[in-house]
């Protein structure tokens, strides 16, 4: 039998380590799986808790449907009649300028938009704005953007100008990877809009294009539709117990925080009391500093590419309210707030009209998302002194009257790694040392993409490969005694 470890109980490593179960089902005692989580619970950042009647995510609260991993995944462990789309009746988002909540235009993507009459009646952008947005249609593509990599707000400058950066593109991207636009590899984050530039000429003529694809597929498409969010409905928490639940046979070790490696014949994972335990493979993913020093003494280049990668720490706090506190709360998904407008806030989210189920008749739920490049100092705040500041912005944007039922504040120390410009080749670099290490893995959200579908596809891409390897040895091995 052989054995694989797996560090880190974030959805990485679970859905690294199911993979593998998934893998070996056919061959039962070829393989033990055992996941080792330094905390007292699974899950990394994923958190679900219910709390007098609402469902609070302390951390991720859905995943894009679009990229299909996610999804997948929870067919293949039988929650898909547990996805739950949003509350279309609801779907809005707004971004937070100059004291008002501003609709973002319909059909807008993240930096430009896919209808032309949604961006001229905009009151997110200046007149003078507008023109210089629609500019981009006629601004002829960089030359040898598709080999250099560029930060996420040059390319929007240089494209789309100034005000869609400030108003637009920065709160959008802020409230996806907590990081600064200046410093974010467009190639890592949104090669799509690369795409868009070397194959139309102009990302705005490019997403008209495809938004006229995308209607053609949508009338014809048959089988299950669903929103571009998608959530379970009892939380993303009952993707990690769901996985769990399945995995029979795979040992799982919470509170074991991985200390040392050592690579001799065999791998050898010592914990901090220092037990020891050996395996022919091992899958790392634990964050990418973690990875560093536990691989320190085994390759010091490849751990000093993985310390390279720098983090943000964010935190989220949810609000519960009484209905009556928050009447004029416009119909939406939530809102953004530019870092131009100083506030301490990224964004908030209006979860009980995103997704149904998230608080009881007559009660709303927020979640706002704070810290990030932007709020590094605010997050050194105590928990009531960050309440109190919180509330004092939700107050001036909403309106909202007295305090909230509760506030739950949840904190993720440096847990949003920053993909920035020239990321991907530094992860071609990790992942080519990686191989030349035999028997060694890695996953996690440091690589390849920090959305939950990303994290999937990428653990799962690891497990295969851990997988196929020990397959080829077994070859291998059954040829010599042949
Ligand atoms: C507040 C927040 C909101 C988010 N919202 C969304 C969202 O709505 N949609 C979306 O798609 N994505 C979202 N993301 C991103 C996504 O949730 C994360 O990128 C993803 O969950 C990270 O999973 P992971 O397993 O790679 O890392 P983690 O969840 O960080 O897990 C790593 C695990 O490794 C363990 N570990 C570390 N060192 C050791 C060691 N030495 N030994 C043993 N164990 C160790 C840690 O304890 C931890 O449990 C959000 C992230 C945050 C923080």
């Amino acid at each position: 039998m052989k054995r694989v470890v797996v560090i880190g109980g974030g959805i990485s490593g679970l859905a690294a380590a199911h993979r593998l179960w998934e893998l070996s089902r056919q061959k039962p005692d070829a393989l033990q799986i055992t996941l080792l989580e330094a905390g007292e619970r699974l899950g990394g950042v994923i958190e679900t808790r219910r709390q007098d009647g609402f469902l609070l995510e302390g951390g991720p609260d859905s995943f894009l449907s679009e990229k299909p991993a996610a999804v997948e995944l929870c067919k293949r462990i039988g929650l898909e009649a547990r996805l739950l789309g949003t509350r279309e009746e609801f779907r809005r988002s707004f971004i937070y300028l100059k004291g008002r909540l501003v609709p973002v235009p319909a059909g807008f993507y993240l930096i430009a938009p896919t209808r032309l009459e949604a961006l001229a009646g905009t009151r997110l952008l200046s007149v003078p704005g507008k023109f210089r947005a629609l500019l981009e249609l006629v601004i002829p593509p960089k030359k040898g953007t598709a080999e250099e990599d560029e930060s996420v707000a040059s390319f929007v400058r240089r494209r789309l100008g100034r005000e869609v950066l400030d108003r637009i593109a920065q709160p959008m991207i802020a409230g996806i990877y907590s990081a600064d636009p200046e410093k974010l590899s467009l190639r890592a984050t949104f090669p799509r809009f690369l795409d868009l530039e070397r194959d139309s000429g102009s990302v705005i003529r490019g997403l008209l294009r495809k938004q006229e694809g995308r209607e053609k597929a949508d009338r014809e498409a048959s089988g299950p539709r669903y929103s571009l969010f998608l959530t379970l409905r009892d939380g993303i928490g009952s993707l990690v117990d769901g996985l769990r639940r399945r995995m029979t046979g795979v040992r799982f070790r919470t509170g074991f925080s991985a200390a040392r490696i050592e690579r001799g014949e065999k791998w050898e994972i010592f914990s901090k009391e220092g037990e020891r335990l050996e395996a022919e493979s091992l899958l790392i993913a634990a964050p990418a500093p973690e990875a560093a020093r536990l691989l320190g003494g085994v390759d010091s280049v490849l751990a000093a590419e993985l310390s390279g990668i720098p983090y943000e720490s964010v935190a989220t706090v949810n609000l519960g309210f009484d209905q009556n506190e928050l009447s004029d709360l416009p119909r939406g998904f939530g809102f953004v707030v530019p870092a131009v407008e100083k506030r301490n806030l990224i964004g908030c989210t209006f979860s009980s009209f995103k997704f149904a189920g998230r608080a009881t008749e007559g009660k709303i739920l927020l979640r706002l998302f704070i810290g990030g490049a932007a709020g590094r100092g605010f997050l050194q705040l105590s928990d009531s002194n960050l309440e109190q500041a919180v509330l004092r912005d939700i107050r001036e944007i909403l309106g909202a009257g007295n305090r909230p039922e509760f506030v739950s504040v949840r904190r993720h120390p440096s847990s949003m790694p920053q993909y920035g410009v020239g990321h991907l080749e530094r992860v071609d670099r990790i992942f080519k040392r990686c191989e030349a290490v035999p028997g060694l893995y890695l996953a996690g959200n440091a690589y390849r993409g920090i959305g939950l579908p990303d994290c999937i596809r990428e653990a799962e891409q690891a497990a295969e490969r851990a997988w196929y390897h020990f397959q080829k040895c077994q070859v291998q091995s059954d040829t010599q005694i042949v």
